[in-house]
């Protein structure tokens, strides 16, 4: 048994076996195998070796012929490793000695090796660690073949161990038999603790090195809720957790039971609760848990869980799916927010030192308007079948929302040339989610028709936080009065213009906040959708003025303690059960 601590992103409790993933998807499977079976598993490794031996002298081959035999020296490392016979002895004798199948025996044998040339002092040799997994991962290439266990059709429920889980990989899974993830790095804000979100299963990031403690089949708890992980509990543990994951299945049956009522307070004044997806598919289950628009479409998802660039038809059947699952409600599609930790999976890229600095989001678009058009196009298609807006992510100067809209012009000309019909009136909004843009929200407000409030980045920017980076998740929080502060005054410049006001980062669902945000005059909030329950029950327990007040004594403190402890003080008081 043992206890890892890491960073709750999704809530609940849940207990099954673990598949670990390499950075390749590739599940290493774990198997007991017969005595009488172990000279097979020696011959499967000697084959499986053999074969990465002659399939790097291949490489190095073609790379003498086009590069010369200096550049091909890198392999030098890789054959060596390959013929050692000191390894191969360790996993022959866990193959031996502890009946382990030969892919396993080569990963626990190889992931020690990795973790002695990390621990090294010399520079060199700690980052041959790279290519120790580059051998693993060919090795094991070999040995699971064709039989490699497609993570799409999972023939049984599974928790997922990762390192980083990229959410093109997220994308590729079978939805159905995941029920929860744990990675070694990873903040409350990556992505992939987003995606977990909105599948409704629970996960912990930043555990730092899970994939090394849990091997494929062993008994997992997953406590997204405590922030823990528990590998091989004992008898006891699974029985307090089995208690507290009944427990859960309750409250989420009594908040079923509201979602479909109206999200209004005590004296009848009604919110809007929307919700935030990644793929169409979703709408839906956002829709069944009483959501009642899409608040926010992520749709750089559509780049990421493809491999080639999406054509204008890509994009235009995706929102075409999207607006007719939308049933006349509110469609908010965000143009592309590529770029920082959404970057195209396996695509190459100049490395940026700085990404959540460097050239992403509309930033990229305006310096790619082929791609920014194509997408433009699209919405603008797809506009003429319902409630569509568009929504500019990352906006940080006037002139950038300025050219952005000219852009959206232009298309529109060219549309209305071609004959294709639009929709020339539908709103186009702006995500305020950089310091520069909440200060000036007074200006923006006159150039838009609404604002979003993206507390993800507007909390990273504002702070000086990596939301991604485990080792500062601590510094992390919307409670900093600083962030209170700049939300507190786009809400103003919003209300005061009367444009649309939302909030779309991970805030807006978190129910610690739904009485401050209520209380500083917020109508929209957008959220994953098995949040919506929750915050709606929050929503219907208060009145307009107990939130004022909440949200006026918030902002008389000057640390996130106090905010964290009073808000928090304040919830119990409805949802006792939620912290
Ligand atoms: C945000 O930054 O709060 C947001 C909603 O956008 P994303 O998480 O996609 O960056
Ligand atoms: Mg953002």
């Amino acid at each position: 048994m043992e206890i890892i601590k890491g960073i709750g992103v999704s809530p609940g409790v849940v207990i099954c076996p673990a598949i670990v993933l390499d950075a390749e998807d590739l599940v290493i499977p774990r198997r007991t195998i017969d005595a009488s079976a172990v000279e097979v598993e020696v011959v499967r490794l000697n084959d499986a070796v053999t074969k990465a031996e002659e399939e790097l002298e291949a490489l190095r081959a073609t790379l003498v012929a086009s590069h010369g035999k200096e550049i091909a020296s890198i392999f030098d490392f890789h054959s060596g490793l390959l013929r050692d016979k000191a390894l191969m002895k360790q996993i022959v004798g866990e193959i031996r000695t502890q009946l382990s199948n030969a892919e396993f025996a080569v990963s626990v044998c190889m992931r020690k090796l990795a973790g002695m040339f990390a621990k090294m002092k010399d520079v060199y040799l700690a980052e041959r660690v790279k290519d120790v997994y580059d051998i693993e991962r060919r090795v094991l290439h070999n040995l699971i073949g064709e039989k490699r266990e497609s993570l799409g059709h999972l023939k049984q429920n599974v928790v997922v161990i990762a390192h980083d889980l990229l959410p093109s990989q997220t994308a590729a899974l079978d939805k159905g038999r995941v029920k929860g993830f744990a990675c070694d790095v990873g903040g409350r804000t990556s992505h992939t603790a987003i995606v977990a979100r909105a599948m409704g299963i629970p996960a912990v990031v930043g555990l730092g090195n899970i994939t090394n403690a849990v091997s494929g089949g062993d008994l997992v708890i997953i406590d997204g809720t405590r922030g823990m992980v528990i590998v091989d509990p004992d008898p006891d543990q699974l029985v307090e957790h089995e208690e507290y994951v009944r427990q859960h299945v309750r409250l989420e049956a009594e908040l079923a039971s509201i979602a479909h009522l109206p999200a209004q307070t005590i004296d009848g004044h009604a919110v809007s609760l929307m919700a935030n997806i990644e793929f169409p598919g979703e709408i839906d289950e956002a829709f069944a848990r009483g959501a009642t628009g899409i608040g926010l479409y992520r749709t750089e998802f559509l780049y990421m869980a493809s491999d080639v660039e999406p054509t204008e038809e890509d994009h235009y059947n995706a929102y075409r799916e999207a607006v007719q699952r939308s049933q006349g409600k509110p469609l908010v599609i965000r143009t592309l927010d590529l770029g920082a930790d959404k970057y195209v999976y396996g695509k190459t890229q100049v490395k940026e030192a700085n990404p959540f600095l460097g050239d992403r989001s509309i930033r990229m678009c305006l310096h790619n308007l082929p791609m920014f058009k194509n997408q433009l196009r699209a919405i603008l298609r797809a506009s003429v079948e319902g409630d569509i807006r568009i929504m500019f992510p990352m906006i940080t100067t006037v002139m950038e929302l300025r050219q952005a809209r000219m852009v959206l012009n232009d298309v529109m000309e060219e549309l209305e040339d071609e004959g294709v019909p639009f929709k020339r009136d539908l709103p186009v909004g702006m995500m305020v989610e950089v310091p520069s843009a909440a200060l000036m929200a007074n200006s923006f407000a006159r150039e838009v028709n609404f604002f979003s409030i993206g507390t993800n980045d507007l909390i990273q920017y504002t702070l000086a936080v990596d939301r991604t980076n485990e080792k500062v998740a601590g510094l992390f929080t919307p409670a900093h009065p600083a962030v209170l502060m700049l939300i507190r005054d786009v809400i103003r410049a919003a209300n005061r213009q009367g444009i649309g006001i939302s909030v779309c980062g991970e805030m807006a669902g978190e129910p610690l906040y739904t009485l401050l945000l209520l209380g500083m005059g917020l109508n929209m909030f957008s959220m994953n959708g098995p949040d919506v329950p929750e915050v709606k029950k929050i929503i219907r327990s208060t009145t307009t003025e107990h939130a004022r007040q909440v949200a006026r004594k918030v902002l008389s403190f000057d640390s996130e303690r106090q905010v964290m402890h009073y808000l928090r003080e304040e919830t119990r008081k409805i949802i006792p059960e939620a912290f």
